[in-house]
Formats: structure tokens, sequence, C-alpha cells
């Protein structure tokens, strides 16, 4: 006997469990993340399918000539069916393209009241469906613009947020349109809702320059790890949770004692305005 099946014989199910056994794949919604304007804006669109019934969104298709080649090839090859434009605000890099999209697709604008050719606004914390599993619900989060709207998309136990310019990785958007409470309310409580393991998708890749202002403010082992990510790694969207969130980004750490020492106030809407303030500034 050789030494291989005197193995198997004494570990069936070792060897079962290895090659038969695979555990069956959790159900995921499939997200393709599209640079745009990268080493300038660095923007993302995102096209979101799901997977089973290959209905599809893209997210904030702004710069047209980086999308379409992208959403032409998928569709004509039959791998998704696209359903709609999905806007997070209405600034021109992130609506920008809605024009020039339709011209090539007939789709709806799920978006903010002031999105170029909006066809629906969600009203917050309104649902809809994509395809059979995925399950959006809007988050109304004014403040970068009064028509920001985060989606929040749940496929089974896979739940992420597309957050605009609202929340970054380890940052948050200025105040354009809107005041430090109303930052407050959209970073640390509605999105500071969602369960901790929801992934974040911003709208940019902004994460470098965020940990740097994050290390001035604090230093804490969250805020170390997301800078050694971040230097090791050109994309950061959808590799950090609402939880890690709550971890690294001061702005989201209101009441850290460390900060409202080092700002000099404790009042979480007064300390959202001094870092706002603070990061406008470096
Ligand atoms: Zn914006």
């Amino acid at each position: 006997m050789s030494l291989l099946t005197a193995t198997i014989k004494r570990n069936p199910f070792k060897s079962l469990s290895k090659s038969v056994f695979k555990p069956v794949p959790t159900r995921a919604m499939h997200i393709q993340s599209i640079p745009m304007w990268e080493g300038t804006g660095n923007n993302y669109a995102y096209l979101v399918t799901d997977d089973k019934s290959k209905d599809a969104v893209i997210i904030d298709p702004a710069n047209p000539p980086e999308v379409l080649p992208v959403l032409r090839e998928k569709t004509d090859s039959g791998a998704i069916k696209l359903s709609k434009i999905i806007n997070t605000h209405h600034h021109h890099d992130h609506a920008g393209g809605n024009v020039e999209i339709l011209k090539h697709f007939k789709l709806p604008i799920i978006g903010g009241k002031d999105c170029d050719k909006v066809t629906e606004t969600p009203p917050h914390k309104s649902t809809f469906t994509i395809g059979e599993n995925i399950k959006v619900t809007a988050l109304h989060t004014p403040c970068h613009t009064q028509d920001s709207i985060c989606y929040f998309f749940e496929d089974g136990n896979d739940r992420v947020v597309f957050t605009g310019d609202t929340l970054f990785i380890g940052g948050c958007g200025r105040f354009f349109e809107g005041n430090a409470a109303e930052m407050n309310k959209a970073l640390n409580e509605v999105l500071a809702a969602l369960p901790n393991d929801t992934k974040v998708y911003p709208g940019h890749e902004y994460t470098k320059g965020n940990v740097r202002f994050a290390k001035k403010v604090l230093n804490n082992d969250a805020i170390k790890r997301l800078d050694e990510y971040s230097q090791a790694n050109k994309e950061t969207q959808g590799k950090f949770t609402i939880g890690d969130e709550k971890e690294h980004n001061v702005f989201m750490r209101v009441n850290d004692p460390d900060i409202h020492a080092l700002v000099g106030k404790d009042q979480p809407v007064e300390v959202m305005k001094t870092l706002r303030e603070m990061k406008d500034r470096s």
C-alpha cells in the first residue's frame, strides 16, 4: 500500500472535503469598478450586476468615453441587461455623463432632484430591487450637495454602500451645500446605523490624502493600517467597511477624547465643523 492510499483510508473525509464537498459559494452581487479621470479626479463609476438575472445598473457614469466601451461590450455579449443609471448627486463628475449615456441606452435615471435628466428621486429609506436578489435602500445624506443620496445594496449576506462624495475611505466630502450638523447626521447617524460589515464604495479614490490628514489628527492602529494599505494598493474601494470607518475615519470619531483634546471642542457638530475646516486648509 502506498503512503497516499494509506492516508486516504485513514482520513476519508479530509480527502473528500477537499475534492467534493466544496463549500457552496454564498450568493453575491457582482461589482465592477470603472476608474475615470485617473490621475486628476480619480472618480469611480460602478457597474453592479445581479448575477442570476444579469440585471445591471451603472452608478455615476460621468465620463462616457471611459464607461461606454465597458457597457457596450457587456450588453453586446449578453453578460448584462442594463436597467438603470443611478446618481449619487448632481455634480458634473458624477451625473454629467447622463445625457451622453442616454444617447446609447434608453434608461431611467434614479438620483437626487438636481441630477441631469433625473426621472425618479427615491424618498429617504425607500427601497427598490435589481433583478431578483439585490435590494437597494436610498439614504438621503444632504450636505456635500442637498441632493446627495447614498445607496445601500444587500444581496443575501453581502452588503455594500455607494456613498458618492458624502463618505470616502478615511474622509468625507466638502460641505458645498450644507453644514456640519448635516454631515454629522449623514455620517454618524444615517451611515453609522448600517451593519458594520457593509463595504464602502465611494465616488473617488482619495484615501492617501485622507490618511495624511487623519495622521495629523489621530494616530490609532486603524489609521496606521489604512496608511499601510493605501501605500501598497492603488485602489481602496470595497476593501473597508462601515465598521472600519468608525475606527479610522476621523469624521466618524467625533466622540473621540483624543480628537476633542486636539480641536478644543467636545460637541459632535462643533468637532465635525473644526475637522472639516482643518482638512480644507491642509
Ligand atoms: Zn461632488
